[in-house]
């Protein structure tokens, strides 16, 4: 994960859980990408603001339920064998594979760039993407829909590298992640810091409320008095995940006027604060303990460090270094 600093819902619903949940089915490396963070950076600043980030982002994981008894967590350029594995890697990576791939295009939409004037970096994206993956040797990774050309790429590599050399590295697989699309407070796009349309995960229970207060709801419902649409609102769709047993009822009472807005989205906030309250407990714990997460991150580098010098070792000898 980019490291972006504390984590919102849509992180936890989509991705979060589900990591925690593959820790007992898989041996798990969990990994803040700071140098893929650095491939869109704007100025100094944004690049000084990667370590602080990933010191949120990791508290949140462990938070969570991310397990460094169970799991490898780690920063990516605390294992610098992850660099040499890239440039090595695209020696052999055609520039037109990297070019055709369709987050790239949307990336330069993105940045308002040109092919011409974007970074070397950016173009790599998806080489250091396969570098993170194949230097542990992983078989799996667990994606959303919008990753799988970076592991189909990331599978050509391999192939290319196991054909011309010696066949080490597993061709890494996807595993498809059930993962539902949360939208924000703004009711109709993906929740997202950038948008400033997102529920925190380590705000205050008050926060949490305050923030949901001003949320859209059904845009053609102006009066208590008027029935409401549920199918319409995010604030309906996020009661789905977090006040289930009450969703026929919510339903009922809100397209027969029964209830109002306000209270609706009291009662979600509430039911959020409640599922996030082992969360939020376990998190101001870590976070009393200064030097857990550098802890977590220094012994999960330390492993990472030792399997991959053991693959760097087997591809300088495949390639004659
Ligand atoms: P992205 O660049 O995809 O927004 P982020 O770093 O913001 O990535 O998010 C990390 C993880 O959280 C990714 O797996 C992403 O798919 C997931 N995620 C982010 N926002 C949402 C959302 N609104 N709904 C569901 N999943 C989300």
């Amino acid at each position: 994960m980019r490291p972006s600093g504390r984590l919102h819902l849509g992180n936890w619903l989509g991705a979060l859980k589900n990591w925690v949940k593959l820790q007992e089915s898989y041996e798990c490396f969990y990994c803040a990408v700071d140098v893929h963070a650095l491939t869109t950076i704007k100025d100094r600043e944004e690049a000084q603001s990667i370590q602080g980030n990933i010191y949120d982002m990791v508290l949140d994981w462990l938070a969570a339920g991310i397990n460094p008894d169970k799991s490898i967590i780690f920063v990516q350029s605390s294992v610098p064998d992850v660099l040499t594995l890239q440039s090595l890697l695209s020696m052999i990576t055609p520039l037109g594979w990297l070019m055709r791939v369709p987050t790239f295009k949307e990336r330069i939409r993105q940045m308002d760039t040109t092919e011409d004037s974007v970074s070397y970096g950016l173009v790599g994206y998806p080489v250091l993407m396969t570098s993170d993956i194949i230097l542990y040797k992983a078989d799996t990774v667990p994606v959303g829909e919008d990753q799988l050309p970076h592991i189909e790429l990331a599978r050509e590599i391999v192939r290319r590298f196991n054909n011309i050399f010696e066949p080490i590295f597993p061709e890494p697989k996807a595993v498809l992640t059930e993962a539902p699309m949360i939208f924000g407070t703004d009711g109709f796009s993906k929740m997202s810091k950038s948008l400033d349309n997102h529920l925190e995960l380590a705000a205050t229970p008050e926060e949490t409320l305050k923030r949901l207060r001003p949320a859209y709801t059904d845009p053609n419902r102006l009066r208590k008095t008027d029935p409401g649409n549920p199918e319409v609102c995010n604030i309906y769709k996020l009661h789905n995940y977090f006040n289930p047993s009450q969703l026929t009822k919510i339903h009922d009472e809100c397209s027969n006027a029964l209830r109002g807005c306000v209270d609706c989205k009291i009662e979600l906030g509430e039911k959020i604060n409640e599922s996030l309250e082992e969360f939020r407990y376990r998190r101001k714990i870590f976070e009393g303990q200064p030097n857990f997460v550098n802890d977590v991150l220094e012994s999960g580098a330390a492993k990472a460090r030792l399997i991959a010098s053991e693959t760097i070792d087997e591809v300088r000898s495949c390639m004659g270094l």
